[in-house]
């Protein structure tokens, strides 16, 4: 799906503050229109309602094609616009939504599913073009190394999730052992007693009957299992 917002810019020139209607995320193959338009920076530019100035949009982009299985956090500034300090602080930013959009994604759609993906940072929108040809060839050295990272950052949180369902299974079955314990504790307890109460001639015969009950009870209980 292709997700609309409003967002708030504000103008370079007169400094207004204006709401401008925004995709937050493109998806080409539900929407390709809307992703063809995209491509062609139609959603770069925000004209100011007051003076008319064409306003650059800086919001990020999260451009998630289903039918090439990419992930793609496409940030408005090109890599030539940027200094070394604001491309280190741009670029922790980045990857730290797009880990944690790759999270929500694959509890969204199963960690199977997404293992197959690509992920990637595109700085602007002519560095997204050029990732999406290499995708197709396997990907830029950009693309490799953060899908590496994404995919052992997915593995790690599920297999955090397995040993934690691992922990309450193990919890679970411990809590139920000891009633079971405490169970034949007190069937012992009272044949026990009775037999003790009771012995007289009859006693082999009873003997006899608490061994056959208990072989099965044990069967009853451990096929129940
Ligand atoms: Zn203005």
């Amino acid at each position: 799906m292709s997700r609309k917002v409003n967002i708030n810019i504000e103008c370079e020139n007169c400094k207004k503050i204006y709401s401008i209607p925004f995709y937050a995320s493109i998806n080409p193959k539900v929407t390709p229109d809307i992703a063809k338009r995209f491509l062609n920076g139609d959603f770069s530019k925000a004209a100011c309602p007051s003076c008319n100035h064409s306003n650059t949009v800086f919001e990020p982009v999260l451009y998630h094609d289903m039918k090439k299985e990419l992930w793609i956090h496409v940030l408005a500034l090109p890599l030539k616009s940027m200094s070394n300090e604001v491309f280190s602080e741009v670029t922790k930013n980045a990857v730290k939504r797009l880990f944690s959009g790759a999270r929500a994604h694959s509890k969204m759609l199963g960690y199977e599913n997404v293992k197959s993906y690509k992920y990637d940072i595109a700085y602007g929108i002519e560095d997204l073009k050029d990732g999406l040809i290499k995708a197709d060839s396997g990907g830029s050295k950009k693309m490799k190394k953060l899908t590496e990272n994404v995919h052992s950052a997915i593995n790690e949180s599920e297999d955090k999730i397995k040993n934690e369902d691992k922990k309450t299974a193990k919890g679970e079955s411990k809590v139920k052992n000891k009633y079971i314990s405490i169970a034949w504790f007190l069937f012992y307890l009272v044949a026990g007693t009775y037999f003790i109460v009771t012995s007289g001639w009859l006693l082999p015969v009873k003997i006899f009957i608490f061994i056959a009950l208990v072989l099965i009870l044990k069967s009853v209980a451990f096929s129940k299992k």
